[in-house]
């Protein structure tokens, strides 16, 4: 902030500030407005619940000089938050805000925070509302004993969850907020613990030929065996793998697990086919760790598996945000001879960049497409054109998800190459998937 002298009038009227007319009418949510000069953004005394970005113009703060006067306390302009303490609580405003030419400034409504804090990771989530909480607390000058007393007051106030803090809505519905970050560090050590207990195992779901049906390979599917819940599935735990760094640990388990079944397919098909492939899911969060390539390296060599029948299953999640450093890691995969498929493939951002910067060798298109092929003609439009960017790109298209006899010759017919889907055979265990592919080889010769 700039201090100035006090050249401008600094008379504020009676009227209602803008601050009380936008909370009214955008609660909830932050919006964009151009105020002209002399507009009121907030008054001195007022309680209100927005706070104020500068994005162009100018905004002069006027306050009590200590004789009680009202001056120019500073000048503000572009890229400078104030009223911010209105976030926080209802605590009057102690300055007024005026606009001193035409400004353009983000209005930030504390409501609007609610739904920003609510979709973060639940331990921070639970930090930052603490730490706010304990700043009203403390701004409130109380003894401590009955600021501790106001506190556990206030937890209580929220215990049944849908209860909100009248000066902090949602924010401060910590009640919930320390269930979920509980929830979320109980989790954490569930899954450390089942770890070295190695209670995660494969499950393998053939991928086939098309249009022959000739069995090609196999995905590997995670599966958490827990002694009390039973056979646990990957979208009640990835998430939470994914949020706390633990989904590292199990990705590279899968690929050790993978290699090994790999071996043992190869003894059961014992020549009868060509060299099977087998997939492993690779979450997006590895593509920000250290070593991966070395990592998935080591892996391969302990096995002794030819890296051109592994395939890496990675979302475009995994391409985005550092793009330069996800190139990289992919040439490095490549380096080591492995293919690459991107996974759920129409579902994301599909863009064509992605193509063309990063070394992929196939993509999965997502079974919602194929599930509606019978349906909606759109669905068969889509698959077409993936079918035919990816002919310019020359990469194979997987086909996930089929249920349906008659969904495999339409694929077929549109240029698919691998087909995938509880029609063939659900995710199996490792001795299924052997048993499985004994007798399919069986049918096939
Ligand atoms: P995904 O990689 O897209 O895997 C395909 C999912 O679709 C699997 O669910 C599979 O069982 C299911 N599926 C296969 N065919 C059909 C079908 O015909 N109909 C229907 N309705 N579903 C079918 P699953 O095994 O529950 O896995 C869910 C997701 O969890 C996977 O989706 C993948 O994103 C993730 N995941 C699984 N294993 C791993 C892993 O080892 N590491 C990581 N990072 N993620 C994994
Ligand atoms: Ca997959
Ligand atoms: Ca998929």
């Amino acid at each position: 902030m700039t201090k100035t002298s006090p050249t401008l009038n600094t008379a504020v009227d009676d009227s209602q500030s803008q601050d009380a007319l936008l909370a009214r009418a955008d609660a909830g949510v932050i919006t964009r407005h151009i105020f002209p000069a002399g507009t009121l953004l907030f008054k001195k005394g007022e309680t209100r619940h927005c706070a104020f970005l500068i994005e162009k113009g100018n905004v002069h703060i006027i306050g009590n000089d200590d004789g009680g006067e009202d001056k120019l306390l500073c000048v503000i302009g572009a890229g400078e938050i104030f009223g911010e303490m209105a976030l926080i609580d209802d605590t009057p405003r102690t300055a007024s805000a005026i606009t001193t030419d035409e400004s353009e400034i983000f209005v930030i409504p504390r409501d609007s925070l609610h739904d920003r804090v609510k979709g973060l990771d639940p331990i921070i989530s639970l930090l930052i509302s603490l730490l706010i909480e304990r700043y009203r607390m403390t701004r409130i000058h109380m003894p401590e004993s009955i600021k501790q007393h106001n506190i556990s007051g206030f937890i209580e106030k929220n215990a049944g969850g849908d209860a909100q803090d009248a000066a902090m809505p949602g924010i401060t519905n910590i009640a919930r907020q320390r269930q979920d970050a509980l929830k979320e560090m109980r989790m954490e050590q569930e899954l450390r613990q089942a770890l070295k207990r190695k209670e995660f195992v494969p499950f393998l779901q053939p991928i086939l030929n098309l249009p022959d049906c000739r069995i090609a390979g196999y995905e590997t599917l995670i599966r958490w065996q827990n002694p009390e819940k039973g056979l646990i599935f990957p979208g009640d735990f990835i998430p939470a793998a994914e949020r706390t760094g633990v989904v590292q640990a199990l990705d590279m388990l899968m690929l050790e697990k993978a290699c090994a079944a790999l071996a043992e397919i190869d003894r059961v098909a014992d020549g009868r086919s060509a060299p099977l492939f087998i997939s492993v899911n690779l979450s997006g969060i590895n593509f920000g760790t250290a070593r991966l390539v070395e990592r998935i390296r080591d892996i391969i060599t302990q096995s002794a598996i030819d890296p051109a029948r592994l395939k890496l299953e990675i979302t475009e999640s995994a391409l985005i945000g550092d793009a330069t450093q996800a190139a990289n890691i992919l040439t490095g995969l490549k380096a080591l001879g492995v293919t690459i498929a991107l996974d759920d493939f129409g579902t994301g951002y599909s863009s064509l960049g992605y193509l063309h910067k990063f070394t992929i060798d196939d993509i999965k298109i997502d079974r919602s497409f194929v599930n509606q092929l019978h349906d909606d003609n759109r669905s068969i439009d889509i698959v077409r054109a993936i079918v035919s960017l990816a002919r310019n790109f020359d990469l194979k298209i997987i086909a996930e998800g089929i249920e349906h006899e008659r969904d495999i010759k339409t694929l077929s017919d549109l240029g698919c190459d691998y087909a995938q889907g509880y029609f063939f055979a659900r995710p199996m265990s490792l001795t299924d998937a052997l048993d499985y592919t004994g007798r399919y080889l069986s049918q096939q010769s």
